[in-house]
């Protein structure tokens, strides 16, 4: 069966640092017809499980710990059995949105998850957030950015635990490495390309 990714847009609020702003988060899901992975879970659990239908949820991988990517990962996880997959580095984060709930396993740079066949790589691109990640699918030719890389360039800095020299130094050395025409699944927004977003890093 080959692996596909399918996608949803949900809505909500983030906040942080005392503000609080409305946004569309994107919800993407690889897999094939038995089994898939969710990467982030922002806002509706029901619209995540629209998406899922009644594939095995593999994982809920989360690109960071920023309440709108993480807020229903703890009921998605009761609703599916699978476990919540975050890079050790957010846990300031995720205690702000869930300070009684913990993530399953850790994710680390280099780590190679599989699903339906299809290989994710874990890339540690800190500076969004400390331990933000990207998550590199060779054999669909696309990477999922969180909010590290967006259509127009890098994401935002200027709140706690953001870095602006970081992002940069993440997005040059990690991901403008990797094929150009690589299709960039953004954690807002529409997509990109790795060679369309080559300009806009600085
Ligand atoms: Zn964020």
């Amino acid at each position: 069966m080959t692996a596909r990714v399918d996608h949803a847009v949900t809505s909500g609020t983030f906040t942080l640092d005392g503000e609080t702003f409305d946004v569309d988060n994107n919800v993407w899901v690889v897999g094939d017809d038995q089994e898939c992975v969710v990467i982030d879970a922002p806002h509706s659990v029901d619209e995540i499980l629209a998406v899922v239908g009644t594939r095995r949820v593999e994982a809920i991988i989360c690109t960071h710990a920023h309440d709108d990517h993480v807020r229903v990962a703890p009921e998605l996880r009761k609703v599916t059995g699978a476990p919540i997959l975050l890079h050790p580095a957010e846990k300031p984060l995720w205690e702000l949105t869930h300070p009684d709930e913990e993530w399953d396993g850790d994710l680390s740079d280099g780590q190679e998850l599989e699903v339906a066949g299809e290989r994710l790589e874990v890339l540690h691109t800190p500076g969004h957030a400390p331990g933000a990640v990207c998550l590199f699918a060779p054999g669909l030719e696309c990477v999922f950015t969180g909010d590290t890389l967006f259509n127009g360039g890098p994401g935002a800095t200027g709140r706690s635990y953001s870095d602006r020299p970081t992002i940069v130094e993440s997005i040059r050395t990690r991901l403008m490495v990797l094929p150009p025409e690589t299709v960039v699944h953004t954690g807002h927004g529409d997509d990109t390309r790795i060679s369309a977003e080559m300009g806009n890093v600085h």
